[in-house]
């Protein structure tokens, strides 16, 4: 009897789990920005995201530093 109380429990579990899990996944994409915080935009050449006021903005592109933006521009062109 103990043992059939215990698959019970052990398979509310994983079904708990999944459950959470699921919900986690499908809310996370759908989330509003939080506050009225700032754009936050990301480096072209490394990929951190940084507020778009402390960017550099090129052609359309966001970079972290001058530097940066100059590494991005060398490797891209011709
Ligand atoms: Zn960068």
């Amino acid at each position: 009897m103990g043992k059939i109380i215990l698959v019970v429990l052990g398979l509310l579990l994983v079904w708990w789990i999944l459950k959470s899990y699921r919900r986690r996944v499908d809310g996370g994409g759908t989330r509003p920005p939080t506050g009225a915080g700032e754009d936050m935009v990301r480096c072209e050449q490394c990929g951190v995201h940084l507020p778009r006021s402390e960017s550099i903005a090129a052609q359309g592109r966001f970079f972290c530093s001058a530097e940066h933006q100059r590494e991005h521009q060398s490797r891209w062109s011709p």
